[in-house]
Formats: C-alpha cells, structure tokens, sequence
C-alpha cells in the first residue's frame, strides 16, 4: 500500500520532483532511491502567510511498484435503434445528457442552434473585428455552450463530490489534463475546450447518437400536457415523448416561447454589474504579498482572487475570476453589449479580470412589472441595449477607470485592454439603475480596504457583466425532474435555474437523462 502523507511545503519544491523527493524522503526517514512514485492526490495553495505554500496530499510509492492506469471511458452501447430522446442545445447539460442517454441504451438527438467549435471561431472573430453578432453562433451559442471559449474552472459549490468526480473524470478520458483531478481548483483553458468538446460529439455520433448544427428550436409540441416533439427553423419537426430543454440562460426566444404558450415560468434574481480589468501583476503583489516588479516568481501560477462583501444589505461578490486572461464581448444580439472572461491554459496574458456584481431581488425588477415572469429578462436586457447606446452602437463597451466610477468621474482616457473590440470611455453610472451604481461604488471602496491596492485607477471596469445566471426558472417536479406542467419535458441545466457553471450543468444533464430510464425496454 502506498503511505499518503500530507505535506506543506514551498512552490519550488512543490514544482521540482527531485527537491520533492527528497524533502519526502526527509520526513519518512528513508533513502530518495527507494522512493519509486509520488502520485499527487490535491493540490493547493495556501496565500495566507507572507511565504506562500503548496498543500499537497501524496501518496508515496516506497519500495513498491506503481503501474499507471489511464480513465477509460463508460461502457456505451450502440443506440441507433434504441428509444429517442431529444436534447436542446449542446451545451455542458446538454452534452453530458447525451453521453449519459448513451450509456443507458437510449438514442439521444442533439439540437443546437449554432455551429461546431471549428467553425464557430469565425462568428467569434467577426464580433471582436467586426462587431457583428450572429444570433445562432457567438461566444455563447454553438458546440459545447457558453463554457467553451472560456476560463473553463471546473470548481462549484456542489457538495455532492462523487458527483464532481465523475464529470471531472469523464473530462479527463476525452482529453483533459489528470491535473484537474488534483487541483483544488481545476481549469481547462480556451485553447484545449474545443478538443475536448469536439471528441464528445464524436463519441455520441460513433454510438449512434445524433448532433444537429444550425438547428434551431422554434416550438415545443405539447398534446394534453405532454410532450410530443419540436419544431426548428427550417419547419422540420422531430418527435419524441422526452425532450431535455437545456438552451442556457442567453436563449431569451425560449423563455418568450414558454411564456406565450403559457408553460409556466418564473422571474428569477440574478446577479448584475461590471467586469473589472488589473495588471496580473498587481493582482499577484496583493494575493501573493511579493514585489509589485520583481512578481511572482517562477513557481507560483498567475493568482487568483475572490472577494464577497454585504454593501447596503446586498452581496456584492467576485464572479468567473480569470487569472492572465481575457474579456470577451459576449453579446447573443445585435444592439447589445455583454461582457465575460476567458483565459488560455496557462493564463499567461498580462491582466486579470473578474466580474464584480452585485445580488439582485425580485424587486428590482418592478419597472418592468408588465413582462411577468420575464420582467428580470427584460431589466438585464435593458441595460445591455443601454451599454450598447452610449458606446457607440457597436460592440465597443462602456468603459472607466476604478476610481474614476467610485468618483463620478468620467475618465480622460482608457488605455488599451484585453477586450478586443474596443472600448469608449462613459461614466458608468449612466449605464445601471441608481442603486446598482451606488451599490458598485460603495463595495469598490470596500473592496479596497480588504485587498490593499485593489481600488485603484490602473483597474478599468467594463459595463456590463449581466448573463451571471438565468433571469428566469422553468420549474419542475423535484422527484421526477419533468416541467410542472408538462410530462416528458425536462428543464435542464442554466437556463432553467438548475446550474451554475460547467460542472453543475453537466451533473444536472445527467440527472435529467437518469430520469428517462423509463424508456428503457430490454
Ligand atoms: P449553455 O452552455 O448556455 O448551452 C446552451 C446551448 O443551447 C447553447 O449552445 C445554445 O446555442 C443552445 N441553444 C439555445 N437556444 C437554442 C434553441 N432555441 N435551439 C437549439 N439550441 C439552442 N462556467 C464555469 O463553470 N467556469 C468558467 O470558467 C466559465 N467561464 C465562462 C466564460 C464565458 C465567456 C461564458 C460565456 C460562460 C462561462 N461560464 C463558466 C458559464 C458556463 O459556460 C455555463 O454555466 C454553462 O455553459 C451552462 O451550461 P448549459 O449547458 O446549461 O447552457
């Protein structure tokens, strides 16, 4: 048996296998020969200190051999003939649903209005060059859904680990790095998604699943509260007696289909605010407590930060922090601006952004009282368009400096950052309802008091960051996961409240494929 200790120890040992060795053979009191693997089971960082450690669990191979398994995936049968189940948008929830409806026997049938990963790139280049949005594909409609040009973090609140595992291990066998297996807080990265996306679809289409590209969902077919099938764009219907709707929290043409064919909806409170841009290397001297010029050194990655405060009674917190990365214009319209982040792999751009957003309640969205359960829809569409307004009318975002925004202070100027269309400097109070502008300036300025160098005027806050989660709940039966109304429909994923992010919308695909078992008839 491999003994599994657990050790503190600093980033240059933590990164050098023999300086690892040896410090573990050290403590065991044995020779580093007999030492024959270190298998890292977690790994973490621990910032708290002025010296900056790596936790880390081993487990310590001595005197033993240690013979490497690879994650082998599922057992999936060939469901070509089996049952169909169709599934709208691909998603994590999507995907995952699919690949679970696989291994259960049944044929899942993909929906995704947008395009595949390769040639989604093209729709993503012409709104950072061009400014055009395409409505079906764009940084978060097409192959693998709004997480696959991003940071790709795979942590999340659920507390469910088994759960975690299995998704994190199914990343892994299509391709992921085993690193997100260790990492307290695993990411992927832009540039190594698409892949792994793409060999999912491959994997559903080798056991007779299907993926349809360019296929938009316009009507849900529902016959004596059941469901019996979709229409798309084109007229074509597919039928089926279990339809997973996992179109994300962006698909506002859904949430307006169900409203007016009176499938119960409900307005949901979100979260709304900025996106704030520093230099890494500020981020690093505060998190890491090193020189601001001498850096990080080469041990320890670009640091990350999360910050929540309760400013006036409400939460105002750090959402999809991405270390050495990048804001992207994440608009699903033309005529409005958006902003998220992304990073590559080893997060080695020069800045750091975060969204820092402020709760919403359902109360907030009293202006817009008449559109009913789509009244927070309709708030978030409102300053989307409005940030859109006084950038110009193209997809150039509001833009000012820290201080400036804490100061009512338009900004002389805005230096260039990360998101590639553009930016125009307005005072950002023009952009939101008084009390979210005065809820951002309180926090900011307590913000600054908890991470000394924080508020600052090197950081520039981009307007606004407003798809943080659905603005709307599609209920369902909490046994049976079906709509409340409908049998055979299953709200999934985001879009439907049920989620939060990669990890969470791919273990509720999967919860929501687990309850078609029904049409399992072998
Ligand atoms: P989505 O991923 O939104 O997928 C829904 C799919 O449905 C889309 O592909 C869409 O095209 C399709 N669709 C919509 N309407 C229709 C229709 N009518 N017909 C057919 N198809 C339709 N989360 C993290 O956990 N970590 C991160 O680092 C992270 N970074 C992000 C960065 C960016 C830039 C963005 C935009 C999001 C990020 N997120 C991140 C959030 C994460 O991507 C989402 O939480 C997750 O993708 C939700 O999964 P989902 O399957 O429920 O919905």
């Amino acid at each position: 048996m491999p003994r599994e200790l657990q050790i503190q120890v600093a980033p240059e040992v933590a990164a050098q296998q023999d300086l690892l060795t040896a410090h573990i053979a050290k403590l065991m009191q044995v020779s580093a020969a007999e030492i024959r693997h270190i298998a890292i089971i977690k790994r973490s960082i621990d910032a708290r200190q002025k010296a900056v450690k790596i936790n880390l669990k081993v487990a310590v191979y001595y005197n033993e051999e240690y013979t490497e398994s690879k994650l082998q995936l599922p057992n999936y049968k060939d469901v070509s003939n089996s049952p169909e189940v169709i599934i709208i948008g691909a998603g994590p929830a999507g995907l995952f649903a699919a690949l679970q409806l696989i291994e259960l026997g049944l044929k899942p049938i993909v929906l995704e209005r947008g395009k595949d990963v390769q040639e989604r790139r093209r729709d993503l280049k012409a709104i950072n060059r061009d400014h055009i949005v395409n409505e079906d594909s764009n940084y978060c409609y097409g192959e693998g859904g709004a997480g696959t040009y991003s940071d790709g973090k795979l942590y999340t609140r659920s507390k469910k680990r088994g759960d975690v595992d299995r998704i994190l291990e199914l990343f892994v066998a299509f391709g992921a790095s085993e690193e997100i297996l260790v990492e307290a807080h695993p990411h992927i990265g832009t540039n190594k998604l698409p892949k792994i996306i793409k060999a999912m679809r491959e994997k559903i289409i080798e056991f007779g699943g299907q993926v349809l590209f360019d296929t938009r969902v316009t009507d849900i077919l529902v016959k004596n509260s059941a469901v019996e099938g979709v229409v798309t764009q084109n007229g074509d219907t597919f039928n089926a007696k279990k339809v997973i709707l996992a179109t994300g929290h962006s698909a506002r043409d859904i949430f307006e289909l169900l409203d007016r064919k009176k499938i119960y909806i409900e307005a949901k409170p979100f979260a709304l605010g900025v996106r704030a841009e520093h230099p890494q290397s500020l981020i690093d001297s505060i998190q890491y407590s090193c020189d601001f010029n001498s850096g990080r050194g080469e041990y320890l990655p670009p640091a990350p930060y999360s910050i929540v405060k309760q400013v006036g009674g409400r939460g105002m917190y750090s959402f999809c922090m991405c270390p050495g990365g990048v804001i992207a214009p994440c608009a699903t319209s033309p005529g409005e601006v958006v902003t998220n982040g992304w990073s590559p792999s080893k997060r080695d751009q020069e800045t750091a952004n975060s969204g820092i957003v402020v709760e919403l309640k359902l109360e907030d969205f009293k202006p817009y009282a008449k559109f009913g359960a789509l009244a927070g829809m309709e708030f978030q569409k409102a300053i989307e368009q409005q940030a859109w307004h006084l950038a110009g009318e193209t997809q150039r975002v509001p833009a000012q400096r820290m201080v400036d925004f804490t100061q009512s202070k338009v900004s002389a100027d805005i230096p260039k950052t990360s998101y590639v269309p553009g930016t125009t400097s307005v005072e950002l109070g023009k952009v939101f309802p008084g009390f979210l502008t005065q809820t951002l300036r309180e926090g900011f300025t307590e913000f600054g008091k908890s991470m000394r160098g924080y508020l600052t005027n090197e950081a520039i806050l981009h307007a606004p960051e407003s798809r943080t989660s659905s603005p709307v709940r599609i209920p369902r039966d909490p046994e049976t996961l079906e709509h409340v109304q409908i049998k055979g429909l299953y709200p999934c994923g985001e879009g439907a409240g049920y989620a939060g992010g990669i990890i969470s919308a791919a273990i509720d695909g999967e919860k929501c494929a687990l309850k078609c078992i029904d049409m399992v008839t072998t």
